[in-house]
């Protein structure tokens, strides 16, 4: 199998069958072989992590004897790419079941694609929204409010928390995970103890609290779901973005802190959430003006309403422009000319 160029971040594969990348002019390069990487030997064979990114949630490909299974289909931007990856792992076999662990847009921007592409594909979503994606509400579904994009898809069933199914040739069962995302859910396989934790548990931390910001409390949520992921006691935990993990007690006990810092100052949560969306804006974006970043701040309602509700008499432009100095002093932007850009 020869290599293929992709215009992507970056993306790194836990699957036997892929062996390394490049960069290369901006492009992701991935040169195919049969080598190992250190990934593959926390998981089963049958299960492949797509790490990639930021931009894009991580996917979880399960090849069961009768069945095939994704978990999650990144952003709408990278959409080709997540085909592209999923039909050589699948190496001409059909892609049947789509899973989605919620609905925001880096785990479900790839849903219309798999769809087009693989006709008999069933879709099942978490149930909370599922009723946005029937009449399909972008507003209600947070596309809108996020100024971020996912074309519109369709679904089967609804991933009932409490309840087990098959997927590949394992039962998993469905955990709510509440925090992150209300309707989250996590999805757990009790023999091999693997965990797909979404964003309610990376290595280190967790996703935006996005509950919060629109003012309804959710830290309480986010410190449960870790207590249900203690419980479980995974051995390995696929996180919604990042490498595969073992450590999972250092990875609740970062958790946990993070949380309490937050807990203790949420200004700093409702900081950190900001800057999460600005830096999501420029990796999809790659580069803009500083102008054209402040006037997408303030067409972007979460935004908008977070800076009104916790930083009322700053002005958002000025705002904006702070955290972007701080984006750049992280190593996460730089700035040439009046123009920002990803790093
Ligand atoms: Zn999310």
């Amino acid at each position: 199998m020869g290599p293929y160029q992709v215009s992507a971040e970056r993306t790194r594969f836990s699957s036997p069958s892929h062996r390394s990348l490049r960069q290369r002019n901006g492009m992701v390069k991935i040169v195919m072989s049969s080598a190992s990487l250190a990934h593959s030997a926390l998981l089963p064979d049958s299960i492949q992590v797509f790490q990639r990114g930021w931009l894009s949630s991580n996917n979880v490909l399960i090849r069961g004897s009768r069945q095939t299974v994704l978990i999650d289909s990144g952003y709408c931007t990278h959409a080709a790419q997540t085909q592209a990856l999923v039909a050589h792992a699948l190496d001409g076999r059909p892609l049947d079941l789509l899973i989605n662990t919620h609905l925001h847009s880096d785990h479900c921007g790839g849903n219309a694609a798999l769809q087009a592409a693989y006709p008999d594909l069933k879709t099942h979503i978490p149930p909370g929204h599922a009723h946005f994606v029937a009449a399909w509400n972008p507003d209600a579904l947070t596309y809108g409010p996020t100024g971020q994009s996912c074309p519109q898809f369709r679904f089967d069933a609804k991933l009932e928390p409490g309840t087990e199914f098959q997927l590949g040739n394992a039962l998993w069962e469905i955990h709510a995970a509440p925090g992150h995302d209300t309707h989250s859910v996590m999805l757990f396989e009790p023999v091999e103890r693997i965990l797909v934790s979404a964003d309610a548990l990376w290595e280190r931390g967790f996703g935006v609290v996005f509950p919060e910001l629109d003012g309804e409390g959710a830290f309480e949520e986010v410190a449960s779901t870790l207590d249900i992921i203690e419980s479980l006691q995974p051995t390995t935990v696929i996180p919604g973005h990042g490498a595969p993990f073992r450590d999972v007690a250092t990875a609740l006990t970062v958790a946990r802190q993070r949380l309490d810092g937050f807990v203790r100052n949420p200004a700093k949560h409702m900081q950190y959430a900001a800057k999460v969306l600005l830096k999501f804006k420029l990796l999809e974006v790659q580069q803009l003006e500083l102008q054209a970043l402040v006037h997408w701040a303030q067409s972007t309602p979460y935004f908008a309403s977070t800076f009104a509700r916790h930083f009322s008499g700053v002005a958002l432009a000025e705002a904006v422009e702070q955290l972007v100095r701080e984006l750049v002093r992280s190593g996460a932007a730089t700035m040439q000319g009046s123009a920002v850009h990803n790093v």
